[in-house]
């Protein structure tokens, strides 16, 4: 039991690396926070034995795990090619045509949307980026293509047209499917791949109807140009880097990452940057200075979690990617400047309802008179998000009568989460804020914690109230 300084938190991607129970328990132990179930592989049986397992684990350490699961969204990707790939040469011509399956040396595409959008000229990049090609000759469904960067291409390889809007719905039928086997697993968060607009988040919302937080992965040029109402619309969102850096011109992914984080921060939402966080450990047991770096700046933006993906799912060291990536947010946040840095791109700091003003006096409270803990009384995870938006210096303990939210609001900067019993009056609040404190942290009696509740309880969005005590005074 040390004493806990709040900061970034870790999204580990689950996979076949990663799924025993016991490599689920290393990597809480190094320092994972979440987990995301990716649904653009595996199954609903595999990914059934990941919810249990991840749960039971999460159990027997008395933790509070929240789970991620990321619908694939309308990823377009192109069929299954004769003989499983094609080697695409330099200035080649090649023809692509719909469907599913086509001929010896040629590229079939299962999207009547491509065929009908691009124009001669236009350039599609394939297999996240690797491989670059130009249309030299449109047509409903059949286009020749000019090979710009070749390789070699193989089976279901994802497709990017960055420069047109596809007429897509942003969930498919797959996703529906996903969706709701992931809701009858209880998942915590949903992530919406491709979001293009805020009307698509809030048709997911509509479907999940209150059931999971919605995260928003920001990866379209579309998205960008309206992320303040994206951002306004979803629960959290995702720097969703290896899409975004595909479809945006790469030298733009740093400022969009700036600007997605903002966003997010301003409205007290987590905010979660993810891809090739720590890439090269896929295979080699230590990652580049330049991977390093990338995640201590990502901590210094104060996002609330850093995401690892291939690294856990499938690459050779997925514990010592997450004890290393939790080495690095440590030694960053230990900096001497994190503090100030964190309280001042909180934004401003505005008090624009009753709940955010308390906040705000809250973290002042705990600032002034060296509080050891901020504890949040919350029952929808609100209270909590709000008073983590401010980036205090003391950790922010989540103090909740609901599992769900105590796992949801494990995902922000710096939470805590602790289950409590309902309490029925502010005395049994505050005594139950003492022995969360002193349950979770190492105090002396002359320490001090700040309470921030609503009273009465069990009133959602009426935070109105906040106390001072000595760990001593016992409430
Ligand atoms: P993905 O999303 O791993 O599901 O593609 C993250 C990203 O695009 O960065
Ligand atoms: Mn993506």
């Amino acid at each position: 039991m040390t004493l806990q300084r709040p900061t970034t938190k870790i999204l580990a991607t689950m996979g076949p690396a990663s799924d025993s129970p016991h490599r689920i328990r290393a990597l809480l132990q190094a320092g994972a926070t979440a987990f995301r179930m990716n649904f653009s592989h595996g199954s609903h049986e595999e990914h059934k034995v990941r919810f249990d397992a991840l749960r039971a684990v999460a159990k027997e350490m008395g933790r509070h795990v929240p789970i991620v699961s990321d619908l694939q969204g309308p990823k377009l990707r192109v069929g299954c090619l004769d003989g499983g790939q094609l080697t695409l040469r330099y200035g080649d011509l090649v023809e692509a045509k719909l469907g599913e399956r086509a001929g010896a040396g040629i590229i079939p595409i299962p999207h009547q949307e491509m065929f009908d959008a691009l124009k001669t000229g236009d350039v599609i990049m394939l297999d996240d980026g690797n491989l670059r090609l130009s249309v030299a000759e449109e047509g409903k469904d059949r286009i020749v293509f000019k090979v710009e960067v070749p390789g070699l291409l193989t089976d279901k390889k994802g497709v990017n047209v960055p420069g047109r809007r596809l007429p897509i719905p942003a969930m498919t039928a797959k996703d529906e499917r996903d969706l709701e086997f992931a809701l009858r697993e209880d998942t915590d968060y949903v992530a919406l791949s491709f979001v293009q607009t805020a009307e698509d988040v809030l048709a997911a919302k509509r479907i999940i109807d209150g059931r999971a937080k919605v995260i928003s992965k920001i990866e379209k040029p579309q998205a960008m140009e309206e992320i303040e109402a994206i951002a306004d619309a979803s629960d959290a969102l995702m720097v969703a880097r290896g899409d975004l850096g595909v479809e945006l011109p790469l030298e733009e992914v740093p400022m969009a990452q700036r600007r997605i984080i903002r966003a997010a921060r301003t409205r007290g939402k987590p905010v979660i940057v993810a891809t090739q966080m720590l890439q090269s450990m896929v295979d080699a047991p230590t990652p580049t200075r330049a991977e390093a770096s990338d995640t201590a700046a990502a901590v210094m933006l104060g996002a609330d979690a850093v995401m690892l993906s291939a690294e856990s799912a499938v690459g050779r060291h997925p514990e010592a990617a997450v004890a290393i990536m939790s080495r690095i947010i440590r030694a960053a946040s230990l900096a001497e400047d994190y503090q100030a840095d964190m309280s001042r791109a909180a934004g401003k700091p505005t008090a624009d309802s009753p709940g955010s003003a308390v906040a705000l006096s809250a973290a002042f409270a705990a600032e002034a008179t060296h509080c050891k803990a901020i504890v949040a009384s919350t029952n929808t995870g609100g209270t909590a998000y709000t008073i983590a938006r401010l980036r205090p210096a003391a950790p922010i303990l989540a103090l909740t009568p609901e599992p769900k939210t105590a796992r949801q609001t494990a995902l922000a900067w710096g939470v805590i989460p602790v289950l409590t019993d309902e309490q029925p009056d502010f005395e049994g609040l505050s005594h139950a804020a003492v022995e969360a404190a002193k349950g979770t942290l190492s105090l002396d009696e002359d320490d001090r914690i700040v309470l921030l509740a609503g009273m009465p309880t069990r009133r959602t969005g009426g935070t109105n109230t906040l106390k001072l005590i000595r760990i001593g005074d016992g409430a």
